[in-house]
């Protein structure tokens, strides 16, 4: 059961007690102070919209331009490439406390907990509390839980770093402290938790928000720079029930309302894309299912593609269709010329998608061309196959990239075919844009895999077998197929097509 609360000045004594912390002050400090608490309550004198009007000391949740919480948009925010100064965590061991305040229940460290450093300024971890439910949006979305911590410069100036938590498995750091908040369920006190290590709250991605906000409890106080992690965690239904108990005898949420962004800069930091990054966010971000399948035995396998769409028949009827199975014995060789194949790419921005089947690199911009005998084709998009799809001599490769190209007008495609065999990693820091055929490659005309398997695609496949390790073979599976164990369509009749093998003969 819950009772209602008995003491308010204690909760006020923790709040003033985030604010103005200082090393010397102690924490009872505030204890004296005229207390006017404040709620979460809708309609309520003492609610979110009245703050600012129920001590002067608490004008700024009125009045402040820069308030928290927001809404964390990203197509509206700045996208940078971390630094190590950006956000660098170095936390410690060290005793802490439990306080249940009525609206909230928190952890202060005692002792040195560690710090982060944002662009050379260290700001020291003090204590961390939760809201129900979130206080940030991200996207527009609202989650389950909101996890704070507090840190605060020499200088008194204040940094948080936010956690959101959705329904899933529980929370580790919250299982250690499960007998503690049960004890402290209804009954505004504190509880002293021995040693605790703030590394056990789960740092997940090194991708977050950054913006600069305020405190979202009275006084509002702004200033305070905010590094909302964009992974959403996960906690058990019965965590989140047991923080509910604990402390909102009310409401059952503590959580401000979001105020304006009034034209701040909220900017998304994230590392270089490497290729687990791209899985994590592309099992966060799956698109609609794919109408087409690779497993053998379905009724939309690479057999039935064909009947599955009036558009889709060339899968069935097509002549040159790809893939193929190649072989050097019976390939003409033809001496490299330069117009046979003029590689001119560029760095351009580019989107990444889930499309179930694959994962593709979108280029938006302009990433440069390929020229083949003096037709131009813009590179649009590259995608992975697992296993390969062409076969040379016999044999089957672990990963095939394929690099999609189109003429101005849309209407001619052009492949570049790179085949993988498992032993060192693609270093996808070195871009694959920036990677150039060796000047052996075979070429052939013949069409794209995937339905609609439209006809006349020109292609290339590059004949130097390059190198992926198993580990990102693994991941990119892991996030894609999800049924099929590859994507790799069968190979398709060659019925008498000519096969090239250019290379640099003398
Ligand atoms: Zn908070
Ligand atoms: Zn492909």
């Amino acid at each position: 059961m819950v009772k209602s609360k008995k003491n308010p000045l204690q909760f006020f004594a923790f709040t003033i007690f985030l604010l103005y912390w200082h090393p010397v002050k102690p924490i009872r400090a505030s204890h004296g102070e005229k207390e006017i608490g404040y709620d979460y309550k809708k309609g309520s004198k003492k609610g979110p919209e009245h703050w600012g009007e129920l001590k002067k000391e608490w004008k700024a949740c009125k009045d402040g331009k820069l308030q928290s919480p927001i809404n964390l948009v990203d197509k509206h925010a700045r996208k940078t490439i971390s630094r190590v100064d950006d956000l660098k965590m170095s936390y410690k061991p060290s005793t802490a406390t439990m306080k249940n305040e009525g609206h909230a229940i928190g952890i202060e460290w005692e002792g040195d907990a560690g710090s982060i450093q944002i662009n050379g300024t260290h700001y020291f971890l003090k204590q961390c509390h939760w809201h129900r439910t979130s206080e940030h949006l991200i996207n527009g979305r609202s989650y389950n839980l909101e996890l704070h911590m507090v840190h605060q410069s020499r200088k008194n100036n204040v940094a948080v770093v936010a956690f959101l938590y959705k329904i899933g498995n529980p929370d580790p750091f919250l299982s250690k402290m499960n007998n503690d908040v049960t004890s402290l369920t209804g009954i505004e006190k504190e509880i002293h938790l021995g040693v605790i290590d703030p590394r056990l709250i789960r740092w997940p991605s090194l991708r977050f928000y950054r913006y600069m906000g305020s405190l979202t409890t009275p006084p509002c106080t702004g200033g305070v720079i905010w590094s909302v992690n964009k992974k959403v965690l996960t906690l058990s239904k019965q965590q989140l029930g047991l923080i509910e108990r604990v402390v909102y005898d009310h409401t059952k949420m503590n959580a401000r309302p979001l105020q304006p962004l009034n034209g701040r800069d909220i900017t998304l930091f994230g590392p270089r894309w490497s290729l687990q990054a791209v899985v994590e966010y592309l099992k966060e971000n799956p698109s609609a299912v794919a109408d087409f399948d690779y497993r053998r035995e379905n009724p939309r396998a690479p057999q039935h593609w064909g009947d599955l769409k009036e558009v889709w028949s060339t899968c069935k009827y097509g002549k040159t269709q790809s893939p193929i199975a190649i072989w050097e014995k019976n390939a003409t060789k033809v001496v490299t010329s330069l117009k046979d194949l003029v590689v001119n790419y560029k760095p351009a921005n580019a989107t990444i998608k889930n499309e179930e089947h694959a994962i593709s690199v979108l280029w938006d911009g302009d990433a440069g061309s390929i020229q083949i005998n003096g037709t131009q084709y813009f590179l649009k998009q590259c995608h992975w196959h697992h296993p390969s799809e062409h076969m040379v001599d016999g044999k089957k490769f672990d990963l095939e990239l394929h690099m999609v190209h189109k003429t101005q007008d849309n209407n001619k495609v052009a492949v570049i075919g790179f085949l993988y065999n498992l032993a060192n990693p693609i270093l996808l820091s070195q871009s694959e844009a920036e990677k150039r055929p060796s000047p052996n490659f075979t070429d052939t005309w013949a069409l794209s895999q995937p339905p609609p398997c439209r006809e006349g695609v020109v292609w290339h496949l590059n004949k130097k077998v390059q190198t992926v390790s198993l580990a990102q073979v693994k991941l990119l599976q892991q996030a894609v197929f999800t049924f099929a164990e590859n994507n790799a369509r069968p190979i398709q009749p060659l019925n008498g097509r000519q096969i090239k093998l250019y290379g640099d003969y003398h």
